[in-house]
């Protein structure tokens, strides 16, 4: 089986100076990742890989770069999962750890849970060697900025994150930029990763949808896998990943049809906007979003396509 590698930067209303930074972060991510696919690696291996080129990169909302909470704390989670034995690990609510996805993935090889959180989820990737990183490591001067300007808009009375409205839809998820990766390897296997610093100004605590199984997360070798991006209020009550797989399990169509269907049908019903990346079990993608913009990739042959705007497709060898 050919292998395929599709990454995500995260949906919301990227500005343009922040496009370039976003692209470059995007097409190193993919380079590295397919390397491992074509050398034969895991598909598992290879959306880890790619995950954690973006965790790095303070173009994204994850590791470095993370979005804070209210406290000025970037907490971060991530989940991970492979679709042959439906295995998975979730961790919630890290600091200071520069990579949550290597973490979740440790939940899922060296413990026999799916989900640690908190204070413990810190213990045990400090029992797993993880580095935790000296208080503040990973916010950066931009990650204040914005939490200063969610701030003085709170401080004006518009809430825009945790009551979305008709009026105030525009804004709505407009804040993170989640990354995941999802692939599919020489043997059929299918793998899925996602990492987020979730969306600035949340409550400390607040857990979105990105370490949640079927929400922002979700493999099966049988159907496919997905990532998902976006307002996470409305992806985890919308179970965004499970419906895109059901819309191809059950009504046949097309990876593209049942991301695109899905998303739109999501946010006329709940108003949030998201963004996903689907690859069906015959290893074709799916690439939708209804947020201002999304950064994605993945690679056909010696080809890189990629895009950020709506409809956008750009292609460069790889
Ligand atoms: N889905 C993430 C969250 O709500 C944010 C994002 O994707 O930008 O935590």
């Amino acid at each position: 089986m050919q292998p395929i590698l599709i990454v995500q930067g995260g949906a919301g209303d990227i500005t343009d100076s922040r496009v370039p930074g976003k692209l470059t972060g995007i097409k190193n991510s993919i380079r590295i990742g397919i390397k491992i696919l074509e050398n034969g690696g895991s598909a598992l291996d290879a959306v880890e890989q790619a995950v954690r080129s973006m965790e790095l990169d303070e173009n994204f909302n994850t590791g470095y770069g993370a979005c804070l909470n209210t406290d000025g704390v970037a907490e971060v989670e991530a989940s991970i999962m492979e679709g042959k034995n439906l295995k998975a690990g979730c961790v919630t609510l890290l600091h200071d750890i520069m990579h949550p996805i290597s973490v979740a993935r440790k939940v899922m090889e060296k413990t026999n849970h799916t989900f640690i959180g908190g204070e413990q989820a810190m213990n045990f990737a400090r029992s797993q060697n993880f580095e935790v990183l000296p208080q503040g490591s990973l916010v950066t001067e931009n990650a204040k900025l914005a939490l200063e300007e969610f701030k003085e808009s709170q401080a004006k009375g518009l809430d825009t994150i945790f009551s979305p409205t008709e009026l105030d839809k525009k804004s709505v998820g407009e804040l993170g930029e989640t990354v995941g990766a999802v692939a599919i390897d020489v043997n059929g296997n299918i793998a899925v990763a996602t990492s987020t610093g979730g969306i600035t100004g949340k409550i400390p605590g607040r857990i979105g949808d990105t370490p949640i199984l079927g929400c922002g997360t979700y493999a099966d070798n049988e159907i496919g896998g997905v990532s998902t991006t976006g307002h996470g209020e409305t992806i985890m009550r919308y179970n965004l990943a499970q419906r895109i797989l059901q819309g191809i399990a059950l009504k046949g169509v097309s990876s593209q049809k049942a991301t695109e269907d899905t998303i739109k049908e999501m946010t006329q019903r709940l108003i949030g906007t998201a963004g996903a990346i689907t690859i069906d079990k015959k290893g074709d993608v799916g690439i939708y979003f209804s947020s201002k913009r999304m950064a994605w990739a993945y690679t056909q042959g010696n080809q890189l396509i990629y895009g950020i705007n709506p409809g956008e497709i750009l292609k460069e060898d790889l």
